[in-house]
């Protein structure tokens, strides 16, 4: 069990049906976590629940679902993500307005439905997964990128906002994660380069694994960590782009 919580606490984890969610769902459970996936195809997990994080109706029912089974939620990561790649000029709106909804208004959902339960035990751990892209810029990816540094920003405030009631919010912008999302883009040729172009000019020389975002998350939602908020801690393998 993570920390020194005597009771295992309740970990929800959007997106956790793939990629680096997936790599948190199963560290967090190995911690001892009790924990939840919300996802668009969440595979057949016994607490795994059909969510699109853009729709609220959805999203409070699955977490009243959570608290019923599982018991009050007092961890959240914010995993679900979707890209896009279009120049600006031609973006269409109703593009940009997906990619926002799901990267940012779905973190908006997640965490005000999730917050009563760590409001009321005073205790609460908030990891917005966001990217290493919201350092630099991304050519083609300005909705994502747009999405993801409001993430950041909103990240800080409410760090502010419910440090007082125990409650910690951090991000993790990853770099180079191995994942489907990082394979489609390769293969569709949206990554300015292949995989290996990239790792040759990452520091640490390999692309990063999910296990590796898994492996910050779980510090960062233990009890040693409630000294940690409101930062953006990257896992990039030394590059910030
Ligand atoms: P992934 O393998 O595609 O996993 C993302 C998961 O989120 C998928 O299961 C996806 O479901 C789900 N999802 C998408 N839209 C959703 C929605 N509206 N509601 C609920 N679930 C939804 O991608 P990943 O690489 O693990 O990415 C995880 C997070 O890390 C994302 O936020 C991503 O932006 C961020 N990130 C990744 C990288 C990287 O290099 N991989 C770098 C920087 C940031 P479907 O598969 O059914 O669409």
């Amino acid at each position: 069990m993570s920390g020194t919580a005597d009771v295992a606490r309740t970990a929800v984890v959007t997106g956790g049906a793939s990629g680096i969610g997936q790599a948190i769902v199963r560290r967090l459970t190995a911690d001892g976590l009790k924990v939840a996936v919300l996802d668009l195809t969440p595979g057949t997990d016994d607490c795994a629940f059909t969510v699109d994080v853009t729709d609220r109706a959805q999203v409070d029912k699955a977490m009243d679902a959570v608290r019923e089974r599982l018991g009050p939620v007092s961890v959240l990561v914010n995993a679900a993500g979707r890209d896009g790649f279009t120049r600006f000029a031609q973006l269409a709106f109703a593009d940009w307005q997906r990619v926002v909804d799901v990267n940012l208004n779905g973190v908006f959902h997640c965490v005000q439905s999730a917050l009563p339960d760590m409001w009321e035990g005073r205790w609460g751990r908030i990891v917005n997964i966001s990217s290493s892209s919201a350092h630099s810029g991304q050519p083609f990816m300005a909705h994502y990128v747009a999405a993801k540094s409001a993430v950041n920003g909103l990240t800080k405030s409410l760090a502010l906002e419910l440090g007082p009631r125990g409650i910690t919010v951090n991000a993790i912008p990853p770099g180079f994660i191995d994942t489907p999302m990082l394979r489609t883009a390769e293969r569709n040729q949206r990554l300015g380069g292949t995989i290996e172009e990239h790792i040759a000019r990452t520091p640490v020389r390999r692309v990063g694994r999910p296990e590796d975002i898994a492996a910050t998350c779980s510090f960062l939602v233990s009890e040693e960590a409630g000294y940690i908020t409101g930062q953006i801690i990257g896992v990039n393998g030394g590059r910030n782009t």
